[in-house]
């Protein structure tokens, strides 16, 4: 009864990992079903090499129910679902520039990136940043959830980013807009950028 929703995740893992966004086993992405259960890539996981078995499917509160074992990384994923009711899938990856970006130092925590790019703001609205945690403390689903109380991004320090969207096409769509915004920003460097005018961005949102 989920199989379409697994191959899916199937199909969106070898996307990421064919554009080159998932590096070895890194990242990982998840769904919610209709039954409102979450499918989930399983722990040491290539994103290029997912099958429709292995994916995990968890409860809300974070019961595994089938498949190999999660992604220790879900249970934020968990507590994004949690909390936005409207959020239907999670994608979480430690891509080239978006990590590149979050390492750097003196990052706005309110907008990492400031726009300057129409497409940014339409597709992923704001980038907030949460401070570095090490990977698996549970102070990561804090602060993800709280900076995430609304809008579809958020960039993880010394570490990543991560998406949401209503399905997981939508939040993939968002992720690769992020992607290639940041990779822009490195592209243009030390040049003088002429962002979005503070109006210019109102019109968009
Ligand atoms: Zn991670």
């Amino acid at each position: 009864m989920d199989s379409e929703a697994r191959d899916i995740m199937v199909e969106y893992g070898q996307f990421l990992f064919q554009r080159g966004y998932a590096v070895g086993t890194a990242g990982n992405i998840s769904l919610k079903l209709a039954d409102g259960d979450i499918l989930a890539t399983p722990t040491n996981a290539c994103l290029g090499r997912l099958t429709a078995p292995a994916l995990a499917r968890v409860r809300l509160d974070g019961e595994q129910v089938s498949g190999e074992k999660m992604s220790k990384e879900i249970a934020f994923h968990l507590a994004l679902y949690r909390a936005r009711p409207d959020c239907g899938a999670v994608v979480h990856l430690h891509s080239t520039y978006l990590t590149a970006l979050s390492c750097l130092e003196n990052l706005n925590p309110e907008e990492a990136i400031k726009p300057f790019t129409p497409y940014f703001v339409m597709k992923t609205g704001r980038l907030p940043l949460i401070p570095y945690f090490r990977p698996g403390s549970p102070l990561i689903a804090e602060a993800l959830t709280e900076r995430l109380a609304s809008g579809s991004a958020c960039l993880m320090a010394n570490h990543g980013a991560v998406a949401l969207g209503k399905t997981l096409p939508e939040a993939v769509d968002a992720f690769e807009e992020l992607e290639e915004t940041a990779k822009l920003l490195f592209i243009l460097g030390n040049n003088p950028v002429r962002y979005l005018t503070a109006g210019e961005v109102a019109e968009l949102r």
